[in-house]
């Protein structure tokens, strides 16, 4: 196992995302023998790092980890896990909630502790005085409850900038959606840049971006195999997995990719890839950007603003295409996070279509087209606004009981 030095710990580099167990058919619930079985590789293989949090699994996977940690000493592992302010539509007893957590992972401190989910939906939350979240776990930090104390990020970089700023010497390290297609698509590189330059940890979540790296198009693949091949490489030929570990891998900030894994094969597989420093070569690095840029969909918006200016609705128009282009690849949440955080008068639907934008863009991107099925995208769903009110209603019935 490659590890990673962090405040004079040794952290496995692979650590265990807890976000996705296994569930078993017939009842619903967490395959806990299987989740034991896996936990058992991997700490046989020299992974000490896992990573939950308090919504995870509607609230279970705090205790299923607990469960399969239990049959080990507490000084063998860290646990991360994370404060649900993204969650909240009202304060709350943030000490409470916190022990809560404590108590559902068996353990009187935390490892790592994280804000989770940093947005620009929820730094108002975050940043609230009378939320009191940052002030109320830096307390909890104090009294040795939390080692070191981090957060989540899915906003854009320049909220990362201004947040970091703001709270310069309060945070730890930082957690990223970072993998080699995000390095573009998403702007993680200069996320990644950013956390570098302010001299925090990066910690990377979605190294394999919901398994859509894990398993490529075949002849997307085919390429990785073919520099394989030619190097004379092994049978069998490494997964499509292995290489976007491998990107990280190289990144020197990089000092945790957690990996949600839900099968066997997985932790085996990615076992492999961490049993020892693998770089990747020059060839397999540039063979990878070629193949994100073919994953790509949506518009080239290179995001240098010369539209904006002329925008009548005052859009913030390569904000919004990054949206877009998030929600061509695949339909999660995160785009619908950004959104909802915009004044109605900000949202894809207040275009009026006059086409300005186009013909100031150098890259001669539809803006208005775009902006239309963006509009429909986001109408569509799911909505950030409507998952919080169903959190929150389970965060307070949790402190009732
Ligand atoms: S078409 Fe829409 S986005 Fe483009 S300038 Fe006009 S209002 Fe703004
Ligand atoms: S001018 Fe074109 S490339 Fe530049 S930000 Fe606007 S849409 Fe994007």
């Amino acid at each position: 196992m490659i590890y990673s030095e962090f405040k004079n710990q040794k952290l496995s580099k692979l650590g265990f995302g807890c976000m996705r167990f296994a569930l078993d058919p017939k009842t619903g619930e967490i395959d806990q023998d299987k989740v034991n079985a896996m936990f058992d590789i991997a700490i046989a293989e020299g992974v000490n790092y896992f990573d939950t949090a308090y919504p995870y699994l509607g609230g279970k996977s705090e205790i299923a980890m607990a469960e399969a940690l239990s049959r080990y000493p507490r000084d063998s592992y860290y646990i991360a896990d994370k404060f649900p302010g993204h969650s909240l539509t009202a304060p709350i007893d943030n000490i409470a909630l916190f022990h809560v957590s404590l108590r559902k992972c068996r353990t009187d401190y935390f490892d790592f502790y994280l804000l989770h989910n940093i947005t620009e939906w929820s730094l108002k939350y975050y940043e609230s005085e009378e939320y009191h979240i940052i002030p109320d776990l830096l307390q909890m930090k104090k009294e040795g409850k939390i080692k070191s104390l981090g957060f989540s990020c899915h906003g854009g970089p320049q909220l990362l900038e201004d947040f970091l700023t703001r709270h310069e010497g309060v945070f730890d390290f930082v957690q990223i959606q970072l993998n080699y297609l995000d390095w573009t698509l998403q702007d993680a590189k200069r996320k990644y840049d950013i956390i570098v330059s302010h001299g925090l940890g990066v910690w990377v979540m979605e190294p394999c971006r919901g398994g859509k790296l894990a398993v490529l198009p075949e002849e997307e693949s085919a390429k990785l195999k073919a520099i394989h091949q030619a190097a004379g490489g092994d049978d069998p030929m490494p997964s499509d997995a292995s290489y976007a570990f491998r990107f990280l891998q190289s990144l020197p900030g990089v000092k945790m990719i957690l990996s949600g894994m839900n099968e066997v094969f997985q932790v085996e597989d990615n076992i492999r890839t961490f049993r020892e420093e693998w770089p990747l070569t020059d060839q397999e690095r540039e063979t990878l950007m070629e193949i994100a840029e073919h994953l790509k969909k949506g518009v080239p918006c290179t995001a240098c603003r010369y539209c904006c200016d002329g925008c009548p609705a005052g859009l913030d128009i390569p904000e919004l295409l990054r949206c877009y282009n998030d929600y061509k690849f695949a339909q999660t949440m995160t785009p619908s996070m950004r959104i909802d955080a915009l004044e109605e008068d900000k949202r894809p639907a207040a275009c009026v279509g006059c086409g300005q934008c186009s013909h100031a863009c150098p890259q001669h991107i539809d803006v208005p087209s775009a902006m239309a099925e963006l509009a429909e995208m986001y109408e569509k769903g799911p909505h950030w606004s409507d998952q919080v009110r169903m959190r929150s209603q389970s965060i307070h019935e949790d402190l009732r009981k």
